[in-house]
């Protein structure tokens, strides 16, 4: 070695020293758009070689339902950890679990009862799956009203066709990704379509939406909404003792296609006028977001409403 060459020398070295000390993981993973935190959290431990299961430990959590129950909140050591060895800011690990969504009580319920006819903590559309780069779940999945994608317009599905469980990529103890069925191995990506009938993927969409405007112009929590909501099994006349969120995905898409074929009273009544002339109005357009961002802007205008920056970022990402 030369002494020109002792400074490029010990400059390689010093670079190779803070790659061993540092307390970043080796492999980075970048929160997709509308993904929840337990999936992120799954695909980081893929990136960097252990199995779900077994990377509740490295959180020092216990194995139950250990990422589902951080998509309701992340307590605060745990985000601390996540930001030191992820770099992902603490703002942005703040706004990833649902904690303060004002549509929390239509969260799909934390349990494994193992009846077929109860619903699960979690839905999937395998066509989205299958679009995405690296698959992930998204948080609309996480609500009871939704029933349908979006975007491909077939229904979702809560369970494993071939082995009928849950959807549990945190008990998995192989590396494989999470669109692998934990229990059996099936990949999501290729679960077969389930038909939604039109009229029934239309009041889908207008309920989304509804709940969206909602939410933002702050009435979600001075209305009625979020319980007709709850009722809709009683609305649609089929399941008049159980509650939206207590359903299987199959369940639900049946109320929907029930209530689709009546009146649509049983949700534009209110004792807020302007917020019936409003669902009134979604429903007949048939629900689409360009006339939400019209009426959001109208109110803004109007000064009718002021809009909290928290709440319009935890509106964006829940539905
Ligand atoms: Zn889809
Ligand atoms: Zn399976």
């Amino acid at each position: 070695m030369t002494k020109a060459d002792g400074p490029s020398v010990a400059i390689g070295i010093g670079e190779r020293y803070r790659d061993v000390v540092s307390d970043r993981w080796p492999a980075i993973v970048v929160p997709q758009h509308d993904e929840l935190l337990s999936s992120w959290v799954h695909r980081l431990a893929y990136a960097n070689g252990v199995a779900p299961r077994s990377f509740a430990r490295v959180l020092g959590l216990s194995p139950r339902m250990w990422s589902a129950s951080l998509d309701l909140r992340l307590p605060a050591d745990i985000a601390r950890l996540l930001h030191a060895h992820t770099g992902l800011s603490l703002r942005k690990l703040s706004v990833m679990p649902m904690t303060s969504s004002p549509l929390r009580p239509l969260l799909l319920p934390l349990r494994s009862d193992g009846h077929r006819g109860s619903s699960t903590w979690l839905q999937f559309c395998p066509r989205c799956l299958a679009d995405d780069a690296q698959p992930y779940f998204r948080r609309r999945w996480r609500f009871a009203t939704q029933v349908s994608c979006l975007i491909h317009g077939c229904g979702l599905r809560d369970r494993c066709p071939s082995c009928a469980s849950r959807i549990a990529p945190f008990d998995q103890v192989e590396l494989v990704p999470q669109h692998f069925c934990a229990g059996c191995g099936f990949d999501l990506r290729r679960a077969p379509n389930t038909v939604v009938r039109a009229p029934a993927r239309r009041l889908d969409r207008c309920i989304n939406d509804i709940c969206r405007l909602e939410a933002i112009t702050g009435s979600l929590t001075r209305g009625n909404l979020v319980q007709r909501l709850l009722d809709i099994p009683a609305a649609a006349g089929i399941y008049p003792t159980s509650n939206l969120i207590s359903l299987s995905t199959a369940a639900r898409i049946r109320c929907m296609e029930r209530l689709a074929e009546q009146p649509v009273g049983w949700l534009t009544i209110d004792d807020d006028v302007v917020v019936a002339y409003r669902r009134r109005l979604i429903l007949s357009a048939g629900g689409h977001a360009p006339l939400i961002a019209l009426i959001v802007t109208k109110l803004e205008r109007r000064g009718q409403r002021h809009l909290p920056t928290k709440r319009v970022a935890n509106t964006d990402a829940c539905t």
